[in-house]
Order: C-alpha cells, then sequence, then structure tokens
C-alpha cells in the first residue's frame, strides 16, 4: 500500500532508550532511510558525531527539531534566541537537513500579551531567514495544538501558520503534525493552500482516547482517534512527497519499550493505517 522508504524515525520517539547515534543505527537496523535528531541529542553526543553516524549509516536527515522559542522579556532574551537559531541553522547545514522545525515559543514569562507574542514569533523569523535563505535550509512553522499556546507555541492552526508564512515570503512554510492539527475543521482546505511548496514535513503519531498527559502519552498510529489515511490523502493530494516522521513522546508507554520493537512496529503500522 505504501513506500516505506518515505518513513522517518523522529528520535523523539526512542529518546528515553537511544541517544542520537544510537537512534540513527536503529533506523537504519530497520530499514529506514531517513532520521530526524534533536538539538539536545546533538549536544550530547556531537555534531560530528551525528554527522558521521548520518553518513555511515545511510540515513538522510529528514529535518533537525528544533529551533524556535522566539518570544522573549527583554529585546537581549529575544536576541539570544535568534542567535540561538542561527546557530541551529548550521547544525542542519552540518547534517544535511533541508529543513528546520519552528517550535514557535508561547508567551514570556508573566505576560498575558499572546498577540505581542505572536508579534515576537513573527519579527523572530523575519530575522532569521535571511540566514535560512542563504543557507539553504527552510524554516517550518510547526502550529501546535492550543492547549500549548502558553509555554511551547502561540501559532496553533495550519491556516494562522499560512498566513505567516505568506507575509514572510520564500524560505518559510509548515511542518503538518497530525497530533496537533487533526482537529481543525479546516484542516483539508489549509493542506491544499500550502501546496507542495510549502509543506515540509508530515509528522504522524495518534491521539489517544483519553489522554492522560498533554505532552507525553502520545499514540502509535492506529491506536486512536486520528484518521491518518485520510490525511495522507490530502498531503498527498497537494503534492507532498517527501519522509514522514513517526513522532512519538510516550513517557509511559512507548519510550519505556525496546526500541527496536517500537521502531518495527511504527514500520508495520505506517504502511498499515497511514
Ligand atoms: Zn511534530
Amino acid at each position: 500500500m505504501d513506500d516505506p522508504n518515505r518513513l522517518s524515525l523522529n528520535l523523539a520517539t526512542t529518546r528515553m532508550r537511544w541517544g542520537g547515534t544510537e537512534g540513527i543505527a536503529g533506523a537504519a537496523r530497520a530499514g529506514l532511510r531517513w532520521a530526524a535528531p534533536w538539538r539536545d541529542q546533538i549536544a550530547k553526543d556531537g555534531l560530528a558525531e551525528i554527522a558521521r553516524a548520518l553518513n555511515d549509516h545511510g540515513v538522510a536527515a529528514s529535518s533537525l527539531c528544533r529551533g524556535g522559542m522566539f518570544p522573549a522579556e527583554s529585546a537581549a532574551k529575544r536576541q539570544a534566541a535568534i542567535d540561538d537559531n542561527r546557530r541551529a541553522l548550521d547544525q542542519a547545514r552540518a547534517i544535511d537537513a533541508q529543513v528546520l522545525v519552528l517550535v514557535v515559543g508561547g508567551l514570556p514569562p508573566g505576560s498575558k500579551d499572546i498577540a505581542g507574542a505572536r508579534a515576537m514569533v513573527e519579527d523572530g523569523i523575519a530575522a532569521l531567514l535571511p540566514e535560512a535563505r542563504a543557507k539553504g535550509v527552510a524554516l517550518a512553522i510547526e502550529p501546535l495544538h492550543p492547549m500549548y499556546a502558553a509555554d511551547r507555541a502561540c501559532i496553533n492552526t495550519l491556516g494562522q501558520a499560512l498566513d505567516l508564512c505568506d507575509r514572510l515570503g520564500p524560505g518559510t512554510g509548515v511542518a503538518v503534525d497530525v497530533y496537533h492539527v487533526w482537529w481543525d475543521p479546516d484542516l483539508e482546505r489549509q493542506i491544499m493552500r500550502a501546496g507542495a511548496a510549502r509543506l515540509l514535513g508530515f509528522h504522524i503519531c495518534d491521539w489517544l482516547v483519553p489522554t492522560r498527559d498533554m505532552l507525553l502519552d502520545r499514540g502509535m498510529m492506529g491506536d486512536g482517534v486520528i484518521d491518518l489515511a485520510r490525511i495522507r490523502r490530502w498531503m498527498d493530494q497537494a503534492g507532498y512527497d517527501g519522509p514522514i516522521e513517526v513522532e512519538i513522546f510516550s513517557a509511559e508507554n512507548w519510550w519505556q519499550r525496546d526500541p527496536d520493537q517500537v521502531v518495527a512496529i511504527a514500520k508495520q503500522r505506517f504502511l498499515e493505517v497511514v
């Protein structure tokens, strides 16, 4: 039904038991051609080691996770965030990732001004964009479920992210993570609006009922209520043909299991239900 070569292991999925280089090796053992490392894993294992592991295993980086976190209470802190994102661009280059995923950030401490936070996000991305364009790294704005608006991302729908892309221009696009956008009645229309050029990533997992933890209880594809095949069809129709990252934060379940088995199950479910 599907091309397993599209599947990427987002290394958040195995982060409890595997570090970055281990995750890359694990992806390769499972026959995957893609993996998405996180910056904390790069900090721990070393950028050169991550790049070497990708190279040695014939695994390509589908994205670098993650940049963003632009809003802050002072100009100096906002500048520090932009500088940190510049380092992320260099890291993306070093591992040949063509996409930097942005989790844009929420409200600065003590603030109730979400419109102001959103303006800081736009200013931050605008400041980063010339360098991202020059380096050939696309900036993928990932809208997060509104429950994270205060502390992780004040961009909460695909439509809102695309409005931002419209204003910022080339070099920006979106990462569609089903966990965050599956509920959106406007999802199909916004995926079509994004189009192939601005669809920079596709993240899959499932929404469990009940969800016991808003951050760390994501489900394996097929175990929840998201119509993954339908969203996948919309992505196909819109022309997205890039890697599809399995990204599961699951402190009590999948993170506890043997990661080789988790990856094998993810691969099987990808072929069956996505
Ligand atoms: Zn994601």
